[in-house]
């Protein structure tokens, strides 16, 4: 039911069972497990294909396995559900080959704490069941008594339809910068407007992961309500779980129907939404909902264009409204952005201070996103508590190397790589899209198709239809056969590396 649907079976994994009954150091048991959880992966990988593999199992994470049961957890209620009824028996046996785990696989939702607040308490009812997964739990899909409810601690604030909110994630608290400036306009304006005017219908809103577009669409669900309207938001793990709730219960009145009622929808990560079903009915969902007049915002890590696994009509309806990217956080809103944490930890804990040069310089090292400088503001805090240092430059240094070396390379878009690569070579973007294959335009596509394999997420086929509709075969062909002339052509070699770091740059 959708008023329960945040009602999840939180589980505070640090306080799980402990690998030290295991008799192992901790760090080397833990060094093992994941060795052998690797192998899982890839055995899934094999047996499913990568589309499945990242759709279900990209964010199945290992615990620890005890006494026989490998303990995994996953973000999401849904997706707990989800593996339990298609993929238990296949987890099992492919843990009890790999992981020291005859007695199969318990699955259980992780705490996700921000900003280091402690997990929430585990509470009886709550703890993860240890599971023979050859039995594997019925489905719950019926939502667990309200008692189970996590507290809604002071930050959380809830929508119409009992999802919770971050509270924290404000208009207010939302630093503007050249790069979201156009995002945070157009949010403000939906927020502030009258109900039953939608300004951009919908408003999509799109960027790489950590550039804030959930804190942006959280404001504008937060400020919304604060003008009078009811606000449904969901993330798309809820959506979909919602809607498969909704059809065990056959009773249920479809989304649309229970939505009628709100003024404004908001969907954070659409590019998840799943399924046949599913798709319909968020499709439905959406029209039903622009017909009438209602505010819907999405919020994505891509362009609607690219939603490669989202049925071309829904698309086509995402993009009828106002596109806007959240571009890359240059140096100045890292700053701003980084200090705006620091002092809400300084009110927290008034012994800990930080110079402006210390978070300039780490504001400068974490060229990534904000959910790296939320982890560096918090490694800092770690630091200066526990050894009870002034934080200087060293000390900041060494709590964020760890971030600073495993930083991601910027996002790199297939049309980026096509255009760059077309330029290099003196060959339009069509002739690369095109199906003629002369040696000139030849060489340059499959260049292209290397660099979409190397340095963007996609699939080789989705990235064959990116190129004018082709076979995952041609772009296999096409990698393999780069990979091996840079291996043999050391101008090759360079010249690809060229435009890699021109694009990563
Ligand atoms: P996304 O949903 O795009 O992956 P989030 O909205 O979760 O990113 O942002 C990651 C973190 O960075 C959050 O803690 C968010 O508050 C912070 N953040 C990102 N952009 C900004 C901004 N412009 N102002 C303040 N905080 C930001
Ligand atoms: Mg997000």
């Amino acid at each position: 039911m959708l008023e329960q649907i945040e009602t999840g079976d939180f589980v505070d994994v640090a306080s799980g069972p402990s690998v030290a009954k295991l008799g192992l150091g901790k760090g080397a048991a833990a060094a093992a497990e994941k060795e052998s959880w690797d192998r899982v992966r890839r055995r899934l990988r094999a047996e499913l294909g990568e589309d499945v593999f990242s759709s279900w199992f990209a964010r199945v994470e290992i615990c620890a396995v005890v006494e026989g049961v490998a303990h995994l957890t996953v973000p999401t209620r849904f997706l707990k559900s989800w593996l339990e009824a298609h993929y238990a028996e296949r987890l099992r046996a492919h843990c009890t080959a790999e992981l020291d785990a005859p007695h199969g696989v318990s699955l259980s939702v992780r705490q996700v704490a921000r900003d280091g607040a402690e997990p929430r308490p585990e509470s009886p009812a709550q703890r993860p069941r240890i599971t023979d997964a050859r039995a594997p739990a019925a489905v719950n899909v019926e939502a667990a008594p309200a008692a189970a409810m996590p507290p809604a601690s002071e930050h959380d604030v809830m929508d119409a339809c009992g999802t919770v909110l971050d509270r924290r994630m404000s208009f207010q608290s939302f630093v503007v910068g050249k790069s979201n400036a156009l995002a945070f306009a157009a949010a403000e304006r939906i927020a502030a407007a009258p109900a039953g005017s939608a300004p951009y219908n919908p408003l999509y809103i799109h960027a790489g992961v950590g550039l804030g577009k959930t804190h942006l669409i959280q404001a504008i669900a937060q400020d919304a309500r604060q003008h009078g309207k009811r606000v449904a938001y969901f993330t798309a793990d809820r959506f979909m779980y919602g809607f498969v709730a909704a059809l065990k219960s056959q009773t249920a009145l479809a989304f649309k129907e229970k939505l009628r009622g709100i003024d404004l929808l908001i969907v954070d990560d659409v590019q998840f939404i799943q399924g046949r079903s599913i798709q319909q009915e968020f499709g439905h969902t959406i029209n039903a909902l622009i017909d009438a007049g209602k505010q819907i915002v999405v919020a994505a890590d891509r362009l609607p264009g690219d939603l490669e696994t989202m049925e071309e009509r829904i698309r086509s309806r995402l993009a009828g409204g106002l596109a806007v990217e959240i571009g890359e956080l240059d140096e100045g809103l890292r700053v701003k952005i980084l200090g705006s944490r620091l002092e809400a930890l300084q009110a927290a804990h008034p012994t800990f201070q930080v110079n402006p040069d210390v978070t300039t310089y780490v504001a400068r090292a974490v060229a990534t996103n904000g959910r790296d400088l939320d982890g560096a503001a918090n490694r800092i805090l770690a630091h200066a508590t526990l050894t009870g240092a002034t934080v200087t430059m060293e000390t900041a240094e060494a709590a964020i190397r760890d971030l600073v070396r495993t930083r991601e390379p910027r996002r790199v878009k297939i049309e980026e790589i096509q255009k760059l690569v077309a330029t290099r070579y003196n060959v339009s973007r069509a002739d690369i899209l095109s199906e003629r294959r002369t040696a000139a335009v030849v060489k340059p596509r499959q260049i292209a198709m290397y660099l979409a394999k190397a340095l963007t997420p996609r699939s080789l086929p989705e990235i064959g239809r990116r190129f004018g509709g082709r076979d995952h075969t041609t772009v296999l062909h096409a990698v393999r056969k780069i990979e091996k002339a840079i291996g043999e052509d050391r101008l090759l070699h360079d010249e690809v590396d060229l435009l890699k770091r021109m694009l990563q740059e």
